[in-house]
C-alpha cells in the first residue's frame, strides 16, 4: 500500500524536481509536474504511471545518489507505482498478491486449473481424452457451452476488478467519470500509447542502464502488447464465426482466427521472452526490486499461454490434442485470473494517465476555444 513515509518522499522529490526543472524534455512526467504545486496521493500516482521507468532523469540528476539529496526519481515513482497497483485494486485483500510469491502463486493457480479441467473432463466422461473421438474439434473435448460459461463467468469477474481500480486511479487523480475527455485529448492519448513514445521520446532510443541505449525495450514492448491484441482478435473472430455466422471450430490454417492467433502467439512469445532477458541488463538503481516477481509471473504466464497455444495448432489434429488443450485452458485461466493482480494493469493505468495527459496539454490554440475544465484544472493546483 501507499505508505505515509512514500508518499512523503515522492512529494519531496517532485517538489525539488519542481524547482529544478532540468529535466523537463525527456517524458511527460516533467510537464504534467510543472502543472501541480503540491504533490498529494492523486497526484503522485498520475506522475508514476506516467513514468516508463527509462532511467534518463537519474543519469542527468547532479542531486541523485551519493548526493545528500539522493533524488532518484525512477526509482521513487516505481515504487509509488507498485503502491497504486495495491492501492487502487479489487477487493482490497487481493492487494497482497502484487507482493506475495506472483511467479509461484501464477504457476499454483495454472496447476490447479490444468488439474481441475482434467479432473471435470474424466468426470464427463474420458474418451473425451481420445483422439479418435474429438476428430481435432475442441469442443468434443470441452463442450462450446462449458467453455462460455467457465471463460465468461472469469471475464465478467476479471473485468468488474479491472474497472473497480481503473475508476478509484482516476477519481483519486481529480477526474470525474462523468465528464468526457476531449476528443483530441482520447486521440492523442491513443497515439502516444499505439506508437509507445515516450520509450523513444525525441527520436532517440530509450535508455535502459546508463550509457545503454537501444531501441529492444520499445520493439519487445511493442511486440507483447500487439501479440495480446491479435490474439484477442482471433478469439473474438473465432466467437463471431460461431455465434454469428454458425461456422464450426476447427478453422483451416489459411482462415482469419488461425492467422491473427498464430501472429498473436508469435508476438507473445518474442515480446515477452525478450523483456524477461532484457531485464538482467537493466540498471539496479533505477528498479524496484519488489516488482521483480510481478514482472516474471506476467511475462511467464503470457510465454506459456503462447507455447501451449502454438503447440495446440500445430498438434491439433494429432492424439496429444486434448491433454495439450487442457493443459492451454488451465493456463489461460490463470493468466486471466491473475490480470487484476499483476502486471497487466501497468497498461491500463499508464494509459489512462496519458489521456490525463494529454487533455492538461490542451491549448487554446489546438482547438480554437478555450478548454474551459482543463483551465479549472491548471487554476485548482496553480492558484
Ligand atoms: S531529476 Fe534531478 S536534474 Fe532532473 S529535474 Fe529532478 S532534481 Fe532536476
Ligand atoms: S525515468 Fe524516464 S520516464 Fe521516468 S521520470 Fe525519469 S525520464 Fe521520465
Amino acid at each position: 500500500m501507499l505508505s505515509d513515509d512514500l508518499i512523503r518522499h515522492g512529494e519531496h522529490v517532485m517538489t525539488v524536481c519542481n524547482a529544478c526543472r532540468y529535466c523537463e524534455g525527456y517524458c511527460a512526467v516533467f510537464p504534467a509536474m510543472e502543472n501541480r504545486l503540491t504533490f498529494l496521493k492523486g497526484d503522485l500516482t498520475y506522475l508514476a504511471n506516467l513514468c516508463h521507468n527509462c532511467g534518463e532523469c537519474l543519469y542527468a540528476c547532479p542531486y541523485g545518489p551519493p548526493h545528500e539529496f539522493a533524488i532518484n526519481v525512477p526509482r521513487t515513482l516505481a515504487e509509488i507505482r507498485l503502491g497504486s497497483y495495491e492501492e487502487y485494486c479489487w477487493p482490497g485483500p487481493l492487494s497482497r498478491a502484487f507482493r506475495r510469491h506472483q511467479l509461484l502463486t501464477g504457476l499454483a493457480l495454472a496447476l490447479g486449473a490444468v488439474g481441475l479441467l482434467f479432473a471435470s473432463t474424466l468426470l464427463a466422461g474420458p474418451e473425451r481424452l481420445s483422439i479418435a473421438r474429438s476428430g481435432g474439434d475442441f469442443y468434443r473435448v470441452v463442450p462450446h457451452d462449458v467453455m462460455v460459461a467457465v471463460f465468461g463467468g472469469v471475464s465478467a469477474f476479471v473485468l468488474a476488478a479491472l474497472l473497480t481500480g481503473l475508476v478509484r486511479f482516476w477519481r483519486d487523480a481529480g477526474e470525474r467519470i462523468a465528464s468526457p475527455m476531449p476528443r483530441l485529448a482520447l486521440t492523442r492519448a491513443l497515439g502516444d500509447v499505439v506508437t509507445l513514445k515516450y520509450l523513444h521520446a525525441n527520436g532517440v532510443d530509450c535508455t535502459s542502464a546508463e550509457e545503454l541505449r537501444s531501441p529492444w525495450r520499445r520493439w519487445f514492448h511493442h511486440l507483447t502488447f500487439y501479440g495480446f491484441m491479435l490474439c484477442f482478435a482471433s478469439t473474438s473472430v473465432a466467437a463471431l464465426y460461431h455465434v454469428g455466422f454458425g461456422w464450426q471450430a476447427p478453422y483451416a490454417y489459411s482462415s482469419l482466427p488461425v492467422v491473427l492467433g498464430t501472429a498473436g502467439g508469435l508476438g507473445l512469445l518474442a515480446g515477452p521472452a525478450g523483456l524477461f532477458f532484457l531485464r538482467r541488463t537493466r540498471d539496479e538503481a533505477i528498479l524496484d526490486p519488489a516488482q521483480g516477481g510481478l514482472d516474471a509471473a506476467f511475462i511467464i504466464l503470457l510465454l506459456l499461454t503462447s507455447l501451449t497455444g502454438l503447440g495446440l495448432l500445430a498438434l491439433r489434429d494429432r492424439a496429444a490434442m486434448p491433454a495439450l488443450l487442457l493443459v492451454h485452458l488451465g493456463i489461460v485461466l490463470a493468466l486471466f485470473l491473475t490480470l487484476p493482480y499483476g502486471k497487466f494493469v501497468h497498461g491500463m493505468y499508464r494509459t489512462a494517465a496519458l489521456v490525463k495527459y494529454a487533455s492538461e496539454s490542451i491549448t487554446t490554440e489546438d482547438t480554437g476555444e478555450p478548454t474551459e475544465d482543463r483551465a479549472r484544472l491548471r487554476t485548482k493546483k496553480n492558484p
